[in-house]
Parts: structure tokens; C-alpha cells; sequence
């Protein structure tokens, strides 16, 4: 699987770090719990979206846009970093950001809204949880059209054909330092929102031969959804950017937990808590509240109820950030 003819912008200097989680793995009793640094990517703040924004920022740019717009929640990582890349590229950004909890976005807030604020975007847009992001950024997009800018719509969490890209890269890396390291991983395990990252990670592995299971926690929709998305998402990637050779992944391939959401996206639950404090006392690793804890508590709660061998392998994939730790602090003390 050949990535070379996909135009990319680099954002990050080297492949992201595996660490040994020792002593996490002491206190579960196994099975040996490996962590991928993405929140270690570059752009202001590191995770995820930065591997997707390399191939999407390298698509508006070969597009000739001037401005990228993007959604989110009002504490999205996904916005800061896009805004983090437009910065880096010395393109506009505006920001659709959907208040799901009415009332609850506050312009002063800290977190990625102090983020927002320091880097200054074009335009921050708030609108009410019940309003379609795609006709509100489809809106905006005319108003800049308009007034003679070359806007560029990224999706929700980048997570369409393109932004996959960023974590079939992500895969082959793994693959990589995998063998560098000497150590076959059983199990990938990863948060997941709109799915790109888990899609990614999917098709890479399986691209290159690759059977380990890849494991998604949801932090947001019912599994049956997520798998649905997921499905979507490989039949465009292979219809649209792998025609010539594609890559066949099975029904049994898409395998979602549903179980560690708690309330809804963004609330607490206690296993968040107890898998945030858990990280931060005995490894020095700052989960986030609204992805990787929770994904760190399905992890958790798959150990204690016997899903693994003790002599499983299991790398888990930080995908960063913890900007909103700062505000969400009472969710995790
Ligand atoms: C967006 C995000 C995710 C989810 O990734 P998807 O590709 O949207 O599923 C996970 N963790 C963090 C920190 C994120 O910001």
C-alpha cells in the first residue's frame, strides 16, 4: 500500500514514541500494556487530527483555498489543531463550534477555548447543539466566497477518505517501530468519535498483511452506528483512493465497545476517573476527559474481566488532548 502518491504536509519531526506502561501493567496483572504517543504530534497541543490534517491541509493547498473551516464541540481538539495547522500555513481559519450542552460555551473559557483565543482564528462561530454542522459550515463557506476568499470545508473530527490517510500512515509506522522493537502487538486499542482514526488504523494494518485486532471505544454513539460508519468509511476509501487494490476487511474486523461512554459525549463516568488518576500516579501520563480516559477505562475493565492473556501484548493509542484536562478539572479529582 503505497502512500507516496497522496500529496502530505509533515507537521511532526519524528514517528511518535511506544512506552512501556511497567507499571500499569504490574498493578492490572497483565497482560503487557504499550502506549503510542500521539498526543506527542506536532501543532499546538499534539493528537490525533494532526495526522489527518497532513493530507487534508495538503488537499486544500493543492485546491488553492485560503481559508480553512472547520466544527467541533466547544472543546475541540479537532478545532484547536486545525486552527493550529491554517496558523502554520498562513491560511485563515473559522470555527463552527456546536454548544451540545446549551449554555455551556463560555468565550473565557480555558482548556482549547483559551487555545482558540491564543491563536486567534479568523471567525469562531457558535451555534446550538441541534444545528447541522455541515449546512452551518456549507453557510459560512458562501458568506467567504462571497467576499472573495477560497474557502475549504474540513468534516467533523477530519474523518472522511482523506483524513483517513493520516492513520493508515499511522498503522505503518506501527508496523515499523513494531519490528524495531521486537514486539508483536495482539491488540491496538483506541478512543473513538467519528471514526477516522479507528477506520485508518484498520485498513493500514490490513493492507499490509497485518491481523492484529484493533480495538475501538466508543466516546460518543452506539456500537451498531459506529460500525456502520466504519463500513461507510472503507467503502469510500476503497472506491475513491484504492480502486486499483483494495483492501478487504471482514465484518468480524469491526470491533467497537460501547460500554464505557457513560452519560453521553464529554460527561464523566467513574471509570474515567479512576483510569485518569490511575495514569497520572503511576506513569506520569496525562490522559484527556473526553477520549483516551475513557478508552483507558474500557482498556482497564477488558483486563480485570479476563479479555486478554497474560501474555497479550496490547498497545494502546494516546491520541492526546489533554488541553481539556484544565477544563474539566472536576471530573477527574
Ligand atoms: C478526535 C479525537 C479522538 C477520536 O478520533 P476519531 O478519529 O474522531 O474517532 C480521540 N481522541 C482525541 C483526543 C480526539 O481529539
Amino acid at each position: 500500500m503505497d502512500l507516496s502518491i497522496f500529496e502530505r504536509r509533515r507537521y511532526t519531526q519524528w514517528e511518535t514514541p511506544i512506552e512501556y506502561l511497567a507499571n500499569l501493567t504490574d498493578l492490572l496483572g497483565g497482560p503487557e500494556i504499550y502506549l503510542k504517543h500521539d498526543d506527542l504530534l506536532g501543532l499546538a497541543g499534539g493528537g490525533n487530527k494532526t495526522r489527518k490534517l497532513e493530507f487534508l491541509v495538503a488537499d486544500a493547498l493543492r485546491q488553492g483555498a485560503d481559508t480553512l473551516i472547520t466544527c467541533g464541540a466547544i472543546q475541540s481538539n479537532h478545532c484547536r489543531l486545525t486552527l493550529a495547522a491554517a496558523k502554520k500555513e498562513g491560511l485563515h481559519a473559522v470555527l463552527v463550534l456546536s454548544e451540545i450542552i446549551p449554555g455551556s460555551y463560555r468565550e473565557d473559557a480555558v482548556g482549547n477555548n483559551f487555545l482558540y483565543r491564543l491563536m486567534n482564528p479568523m471567525e469562531i462561530h457558535v451555534v446550538s447543539g441541534t444545528c447541522d454542522l455541515n449546512i452551518a459550515m456549507l453557510e459560512h463557506a458562501e458568506i467567504l466566497l462571497a467576499k472573495g476568499y477560497k474557502p475549504y470545508i474540513i468534516p467533523m473530527g477530519g474523518s472522511n477518505t482523506i483524513g483517513c490517510l493520516g492513520y493508515i500512515a499511522c498503522a505503518k509506522e506501527i508496523i515499523v517501530q513494531s519490528e524495531k522493537l521486537g514486539i508483536d502487538f495482539t491488540h491496538v486499542v483506541t478512543p473513538t468519535g467519528s471514526c477516522g482514526t479507528h477506520t485508518g488504523l484498520l485498513m493500514g494494518l490490513r493492507g499490509s498483511g497485518v491481523k492484529t485486532p484493533v480495538i475501538g471505544m466508543s466516546v460518543n454513539n452506539p456500537r451498531d452506528k459506529h460500525i456502520r460508519r466504519i463500513e461507510k468509511l472503507i467503502q469510500h476509501l476503497n472506491e475513491e483512493l484504492f480502486r486499483k487494490r483494495k483492501i478487504p476487511i471482514t465484518d468480524d474486523d469491526i470491533i467497537v465497545f460501547d460500554e464505557y461512554i457513560g452519560s453521553g459525549y464529554s460527561l464523566p463516568s467513574e471509570g474515567l476517573k479512576e483510569a485518569v488518576q490511575l495514569l497520572a500516579r503511576h506513569e506520569a501520563i496525562l490522559l484527556d476527559p473526553v477520549y483516551t480516559g475513557k478508552a483507558m477505562a474500557g482498556l482497564i475493565d477488558l483486563v480485570r474481566n479476563g479479555h486478554f492473556k497474560k501474555t497479550d501484548k496490547v498497545l494502546f493509542l494516546h491520541t492526546g488532548g489533554s488541553p481539556a484536562l484544565h477544563h474539566y478539572p472536576d471530573y477527574t479529582l
